[in-house]
């Protein structure tokens, strides 16, 4: 099997399986007791959560959550006090930013939707008009799920506190953390939310950074663990395999994975009627291409016999008709209709991309010929 859905999610690093057997097996004991054993874990639980607030620039806080759904409903949730003021938020945010922006606006919340360029990265002029001196939150995804266009977060925290000072600015940085640098601090950004999964690590852990000087009421209250920001027992093992994920995921060489998105896109490059999605300043993980007059979802299947496996843009939205980001985008029905999304990993080989291509090359032929 060919694995090229990696920004769904990712396979599990061997290293991260032992380290948190670990804390199944051995190291089990509840951070909260009050016995040394417990006083061990919560050291290595401290470990973790600096090592991972090092590797967005040192400082801030850095709060575990269940994941990053979790991670972005408590900033919509809970960073916005009430509804005096405007909140702004981008076209292309994922799914678990833009419907809780969505259940904001349903309960009456002045939330502003900001357009998207054709490239899919945000619309500054639009961004821009839409900010005032009332605006509470300001919400940008670093780096889009669908397409892997880069926005320029730091330029638009800039934008967002000249305009509005008090303004907190938040970032989906889950499909960038570890891929893309980022000094959290240095980029003016008050809150960033993250996942395991995409990195290698497990499902079902995340994390919200918090500049320093912040603070957001928590959103899950209760034994007050994560100093009372995030009440829930630790997921131990979860905490520690997310952070030998972020330790070996950044021991690889990202040149290698850009290498790989060249080679496919070129081999793709001769598909008649289909269009890149991609921006000048885009993630080398992500290709994403609409390929008109087929359907994605039957592209996929027939790869998936073949034992391809690739994405349709975001997972979460892929069960669902229409695709709220490339419409922003402007792309039409039909290619919409023929999108997939190829997700690079640090398992993918160099040598299999000439060969997936050429697979998904014959299968859209074999569609169109089929109508
Ligand atoms: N934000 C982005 C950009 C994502 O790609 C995803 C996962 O697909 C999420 C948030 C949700 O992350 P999680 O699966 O940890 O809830």
């Amino acid at each position: 099997m060919i694995y090229l859905d990696n920004a769904a999610t990712t396979r599990v690093f061997d290293s991260v399986v032992k380290e948190m057997e670990r804390y199944y097996s051995e190291e089990y004991f509840n951070p909260s007791a009050l016995y040394s054993p417990a006083f061990e874990v919560v050291k290595k639980i401290a470990a973790a959560r600096a090592y991972l607030c090092d590797k967005l620039g040192g400082g801030g806080k850095l709060y575990f959550t269940s994941c990053a759904t979790e991670s972005n409903a408590w900033v919509y949730n809970c960073g916005v006090k009430n509804k005096k003021g405007n909140i702004l938020v981008s076209m292309g945010e994922h799914a678990s930013g833009y419907e809780n922006a969505r259940a904001l606006a349903d309960k009456g919340f002045d939330v502003r939707f900001v357009k998207l360029c054709a490239d899919g990265t945000v619309d500054i002029s639009d961004y821009q008009s839409k900010l005032d001196e009332n605006t509470t939150l300001a919400s940008v995804i670093h780096c889009s799920n669908e397409t892997g266009a880069i926005n320029d977060i730091a330029l638009l925290s800039r934008i967002a506190k000249q305009i509005s000072p008090r303004c907190l600015f938040h970032s989906d940085g889950v499909q960038a953390f570890c891929k893309i640098d980022v000094n959290c601090e240095h980029a003016g950004i008050d809150l960033y939310s993250l996942s395991a999964h995409k990195i290698g690590g497990p499902k079902g852990i995340g994390a919200l950074w918090v500049r320093d000087g912040i603070r957001i009421a928590p959103f899950i209250i209760g034994g007050g663990q994560e100093e009372g920001e995030r009440s829930g027992t630790e997921n131990v093992a979860a905490i520690m395999g997310f952070c030998q994920a972020a330790k070996d995921f950044s021991a690889f060489d990202g040149g290698q994975i850009f290498a790989l998105r060249q080679r496919m896109k070129k081999a793709l490059e001769d598909i008649k009627d289909a269009v890149f999605n991609e921006a000048s300043e885009q993630s080398p993980y992500i290709l994403s291409l609409s390929i008109a007059g087929i359907k994605a979802e039957v592209l996929q299947r027939k790869l998936a016999d073949k034992g391809i496996l690739i994405g349709l843009g975001s997972a979460c939205s892929s069960r669902l008709k229409k695709n709220r980001v490339l419409s922003a985008m402007g792309r039409d029905m039909r290619q919409i209709e023929g999108n997939v999304r190829i997700g690079f990993g640090v398992c993918n080989l160099s040598d299999d991309m000439d060969s997936v291509a050429k697979t998904i090359k014959e299968c859209v032929e074999e569609l169109r010929w089929k109508k």
